[in-house]
């Protein structure tokens, strides 16, 4: 299992949180993404002890090495609404709870938009927003991924210097880890659509983020319809958006990703067709030569 590359896709918990086990288990994956409750709401009730341990004990638990949580989208840690900020906080909480309950390491969580206030002043307000997370709730094992986004509206995360500053600020670092999206951070200008290109985008994670190869816990793989730097956050198929499947190759292929779990968020339907169909280009792409590299190996065997 540990050998196996985690690659996965998001999986809807309708019908209960283990019902996402066996819809990632049905298509082969070996890591799964999921809301921890309905991702429109603020508010659900507890899982009750039954559902944790139809989850826990599910047989087929074992056949996921990583499986892990992504926040609701309402949560926002920089809202300058003082309701909604209130309300962020609690869900951000309770979320972090349930995802304990349910033995995942990490939430990832997109920073927050600003709405205005400026850049500044809302990586400070997260900032803080996490530790007074972290006050209410000092025993949850369970860490917070910052998602690098596309930088939509006013949304912060997407130059690593944002999640830099978030990760240099916090009170208790350790409680902080890191989701990286290609989708997000090819919108939000960074070249992935050669392996140079990708390798220089991954220096500069390294060089601004501290501890970044640590914290980096999580890959989102979508490609996206939207160009670079339109940051635009609108999800494709695999080799079906404006990356170019160079970039998916690198990531695939890149020792230093190799236990990372990488997961799909592409739009698809019940039957699960569409991840079946991603997953088999990403598992395609590993080991397979570059082109580049298929000319060296034709031009040696001239020589031979
Ligand atoms: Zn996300
Ligand atoms: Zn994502």
């Amino acid at each position: 299992m540990t050998k196996e590359v985690l690659l996965g896709a998001h999986m809807s918990i309708a019908g209960g949180v283990h019902m996402a086990i066996e819809r990632a288990c049905s298509i082969n994956c070996t890591a799964m993404q999921i809301f921890v409750k309905n991702n429109m709401q603020w508010f659900a009730r507890p899982l009750s002890t039954d559902e944790i341990r139809e989850f826990l004990d599910h047989q087929q638990r074992a056949q996921l090495g990583s499986v892990f949580a992504h926040a609701n989208y309402l949560i926002n840690l920089a809202a300058t609404n003082p309701q909604f900020h209130a309300n962020s906080l609690r869900a951000l909480a309770e979320e972090l709870i349930r995802a304990d309950h349910l033995g995942l390491p990490f939430l990832v969580m997109h920073p927050g938009a600003h709405l205005g206030a400026g850049e500044e002043a809302g990586l400070e307000k997260i900032t803080a927003s996490i530790d007074a997370i972290w006050r209410v709730i000092p025993k949850v094992k369970t860490k917070i991924a910052l998602e690098t986004t596309a930088g939509q509206g006013s949304c912060l995360g997407h130059r690593f210097e944002h999640i830099a500053h978030i990760v240099a600020n916090v009170r208790e670092p350790e409680r902080i880890c890191i989701c990286l999206d290609t989708a997000h951070i090819f919108a939000a200008g960074y070249d992935i659509g050669s392996e140079n290109a990708a390798k220089k985008t991954f220096r500069k994670f390294d060089r601004v983020i501290p501890q970044a190869r640590d914290r980096l816990v999580a890959i989102h793989l979508n490609d996206s319809k939207a160009a670079r730097g339109s940051r635009v956050d609108r999800h494709a198929h695999i080799g079906k958006g404006k990356i170019g499947l160079a970039a998916f190759r690198f990531i695939m292929n890149a020792p230093r990703f190799g236990k990372i779990p990488k997961v799909l968020e592409t739009p698809k339907g019940k039957e699960l067709k569409e991840d079946v169909v991603n997953l088999r280009t990403l598992r395609r792409l590993i080991a397979s030569p570059t082109p580049s590299s298929r000319a060296q190996a034709r031009d040696l065997t001239n020589f031979g």
